[in-house]
């Protein structure tokens, strides 16, 4: 059915970063058909938005779901003390919590306008199965688009590692299972709802044997790959007693320097770092709450983006970053953006494009992230009539400026996923509630 969109202000997000502020978007059964304004065309249902804003759906390039069962811990920690405060509450997860704990996040990303999730799961504790199809039940039953990752850790304590020995993995028994869950859940091509990720935790978790042999299986199948590099100080501080380089170089040793590859944070890089991410194509997942939260620094955005480095937005896991919005992170990438560089380092257009086909680009998802013919149908409604856009003529900055928001509507693929500021086809305090019962379980 082809419906028609109109009366709104529509951004875009194309090469051009057009915007029709009267305009209409025409959807055809799941794909974008038409962008424009004045004359409208024929649709078989017109919705009015009523001066509302329209963007693409948000895209998120980095969480941890299974976190949202352990927020407001280790609450003045850096990254590794914080790491090795929850590492042993995680090894607690199995498929019932993962799923109470995916429905939660994915439904606040949902309500945050977001309609295409990164998850980067990487806590597997061996005889717990079912992790991974627990996620994929929670983003079908919600209706937003899932890039999971088959993540992993084979470095425990003992090895010089960060994790406990209880929850790394090995290497055959890892790429095994992510080759199965390829074979079983992964799609190709335009409108992907379901896809996997390769994706290894960390240099400080992980074997380089592991993100070798890793990142050959990705190029194998075809899939991204996806890991944390240059969060803190620390980790910088670890690589070099470790391995003799900068978290960059080692990476850049493994051969993980390439387009198929995005990485999370991404804090602390030198300027001959940030050109080399250019050149070899490398994506970055920014994450600024997170960052702050843990006092890990400020990724240098403007330098990446002035580099021509593909850059995307993440809350990062509920565990670092309490709140799961992405409409949120994007109001937050332009402080702290503004924060390191001034008042013209970043515009609110270059903080929303982040969140929409900067995220895109990053997952390598080229049917998303734009409003534009022959895309998805993923569409992010934004109510203007609310108190905190009185005064503001320019909706597209004072939405960003005085985020975040919950969005008016949602829809996926041209389906409703949210209606009204609230979900269409989940039922929020039933998933909250269901939510209690499973993180009980991981009280301190
Ligand atoms: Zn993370």
């Amino acid at each position: 059915m082809r419906r028609l969109f109109a009366n709104g202000w529509v951004v875009t997000m194309d090469d051009g970063g057009a915007e029709h502020e009267r305009g209409w978007v025409l959807i055809d059964g799941r794909t974008i058909e038409a962008v424009g304004s004045g004359d409208e065309p024929e649709a078989e249902a017109r919705v009015d938005l009523g001066g509302a804003v329209l963007t693409p759906g948000l895209v998120n390039t980095h969480h941890h779901l299974y976190q949202t069962l352990t927020r407001a811990r280790a609450q003045q920690a850096d990254l590794f003390t914080w790491l090795r405060e929850l590492y042993p509450v995680w090894a607690r997860i199995d498929a019932e919590a993962e799923y109470a704990a995916a429905r939660t996040g994915l439904a606040e990303l949902a309500l945050s306008g977001c309609s295409t999730v990164f998850d980067h799961h990487y806590v597997f504790p061996r005889g717990r199965p079912g992790i991974f199809e627990a996620e994929v039940e929670a983003a079908r039953e919600l209706g937003v688009r899932l890039v999971a990752s088959r993540g992993s850790m084979d470095l425990g304590v003992s090895d010089g590692g960060l994790p406990p020995d209880e929850l790394v993995e090995e290497l055959d028994a890892v790429l095994a299972e992510t080759e199965r869950l390829h074979g079983r859940y992964h799609e190709n091509g335009p409108g992907a709802h379901i896809q996997v990720a390769v994706a290894p935790c960390s240099p400080f978790s992980v074997t380089g044997k592991l993100m070798e042999e890793s990142a050959a299986l990705a190029r194998r199948l075809g899939l991204v790959l996806h890991t944390h590099l240059a969060e803190t100080l620390e980790e910088e501080t670890y690589c070099r007693e470790l391995y003799g380089c900068s978290p960059v170089e080692y990476l850049e040793r493994l051969g993980w320097l390439a387009d198929d590859v995005w990485c999370a944070h991404c804090v602390h890089l030198s300027d001959g770092e940030v050109a080399r991410f250019a050149e070899t194509g490398t994506g970055v997942a920014h994450c600024p709450t997170s960052n702050l939260r843990l006092g890990a620094g400020v990724a240098p955005v403007r330098a990446l983006l002035d580099a021509g480095v593909r850059v995307g937005l993440g809350v990062d896991g509920s565990a670092s970053n309490e709140r799961s919005d992405l409409f949120g992170e994007v109001k937050q990438a332009l402080l702290v953006a503004r924060g390191r560089g001034g008042g013209e380092a970043m515009t609110a257009r270059e903080a929303l494009r982040l969140g929409t086909r900067g995220g895109a680009e990053v997952l390598r998802r080229g049917d998303v992230g734009s409003l534009e013919p022959g895309k998805q149908a993923d569409l992010a409604i934004w109510a203007t009539d609310g108190l905190e856009l009185g005064g503001a003529d320019d909706l597209v900055a004072g939405l960003v400026f005085s985020g975040p928001h919950r969005v008016d509507r949602l829809v996926v693929g041209g389906e409703d996923v949210v209606r009204g500021g609230a979900l269409v086809r989940a039922d929020e305090s039933e998933i909250a509630r269901a939510h209690r019962v499973q993180a009980r379980r991981f009280a301190a």
